[in-house]
């Protein structure tokens, strides 16, 4: 199984405190940011779930030119103002060098997506930062390229890796992509280096993520990223695959019990 060489603690520092030590962490939020009422509603539930780290996105990479391309620095503004309103930590993707500083600036966490899982001059860039990465896997990449991936991040100085394993392409057309539960448990099997699971692009579909977020735990994830929304039949992308409160409810409790029982 390949290596990751140069990272052997899994431990995130975020804002002077450390994650992924030892507890499983949930990561929820929007797929965009949209107004400032749905972003306070999503942040009072987290605040009030002991949920941590928000996730939402300012600058999406969306597969088609004429779909809604994210918020931007409005976006970012809205995730600030909420994040500390509610004191979250804050994960937003830097989807390209035009917007790289600001995104870096404004957001704890800067998430490297799947389609820029191999933008390797992204991820040399990425690796020079001191703020923590959550990268995604590429969806045609294998474990070894994604590894390689973080590599590139890691070989730069910035050893704050949280890996994502997000489904990869295959050939079944019922879900999105396939989620690769085999990388999550080979990767926290047999490297130091955090992996959490996000079901909501690999399923693409809602009626999934209850199951294999159980699953994903189970597999050894180290957390689990889920788009989340008060109304997920209105969410401005990606509803499809949205749970709402109440399943995230679900889960959160479920998967306090599996951690009594580890
Ligand atoms: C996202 O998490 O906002 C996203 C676009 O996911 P991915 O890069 O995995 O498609
Ligand atoms: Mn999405």
């Amino acid at each position: 199984f390949p290596k990751l060489s140069s990272i052997d603690e899994k431990k995130i520092s975020i804002k002077g405190k450390d994650y992924f030590i030892d507890d499983f962490e949930i990561i929820a939020g929007p797929c965009s940011i949209e107004d400032e009422q749905v972003m306070d509603e999503i942040c009072s539930f987290l605040k009030d779930n002991d949920i941590k780290i928000l996730r939402g996105g300012a600058f999406k990479p969306r597969t088609s030119p004429y779909s809604f391309q994210g918020g931007g620095i409005t976006s970012l503004e809205i995730m600030k103002k909420y994040s500390e309103k509610y004191d979250l930590i804050t994960l937003t993707e830097a989807l390209g060098f035009d917007s790289f500083e600001i995104v870096r600036d404004i957001t704890d966490i800067i998430q490297i997506g799947s389609r820029n899982s191999q933008n390797f001059e992204l991820l040399k860039l990425v690796g020079k930062q001191k703020k923590p990465v959550l990268l995604k896997r590429g969806f045609m990449n294998t474990i070894e390229e994604f590894l390689f991936s973080a590599e590139y991040i890691a070989s730069e100085g910035n050893k704050n890796i949280i890996l994502c394993e997000r489904g990869i392409r295959t050939f079944e057309p019922s879900t999105r992509n396939t989620l690769d539960l085999n990388s999550i448990v080979m990767i926290s099997q047999n490297l130091k280096v955090p992996i959490v699971s996000d079901p909501s692009h690999a399923a693409g579909r809602r009626d999934l993520i209850e199951k294999l977020s159980y699953s994903s735990f189970w597999a050894g994830a180290d957390g689990i990223m889920l788009e989340i929304h008060p109304n997920p039949e209105k969410a401005i992308s990606d509803g499809q695959q949205t749970i709402d409160f109440k399943t995230l409810e679900k889960i959160i409790k479920k998967i306090k019990g599996f951690e009594e029982q580890n």
